[in-house]
């Protein structure tokens, strides 16, 4: 049997179920991401599209092609992105806590100075290019 967990944006209008283990488990650091979540750094779960049933109205904003950004219009939630396949949900968006482990930190250099590296591999910039 498959696990499935489940999660949504903060006022319930978008709802998603996550089918399987993800491919890899990330913090962003970037300022984007800082910004699009307003949060100093954003926890992101990667699976692959077919992974992934979303339910409800989502927009998009991309800042960066064909990178985007997915909230949802009622309550502004930055639930999920979507590039070349997949789909990467945000940690914070799921239903329980617990569940998942960063794997990788990307663009640590605007880490926050409280804020200690996980014992993870860390790139300043994208996942394989450090
Ligand atoms: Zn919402
Ligand atoms: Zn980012």
């Amino acid at each position: 049997m498959v696990t499935e967990r489940t999660g949504g944006c903060a006022c319930g209008a978008v709802r998603f179920v996550a089918r399987g283990e993800p491919k890899r488990v990330a913090n962003c650091h970037c300022m984007t991401c800082r910004k699009a979540h307003g949060a100093p750094f954003v926890a992101f779960v990667i699976f692959a599209d077919e992974q992934v049933t979303v339910t409800g109205e989502l927009r998009e904003w991309r800042a960066s092609p064909p990178y985007a950004r997915c909230f949802c219009p009622h309550c502004g939630s930055r639930v999920l992105g979507r590039e070349n396949g997949e789909t990467e949900l945000s940690l914070g968006a799921f239903d329980d806590t617990g569940v998942f482990t960063p794997q990788y930190e990307v663009f640590v250099g605007h880490r926050e100075p409280w804020q200690a590296a996980l014992p993870v591999p860390q790139f300043p910039a994208m996942r394989g290019n450090p």
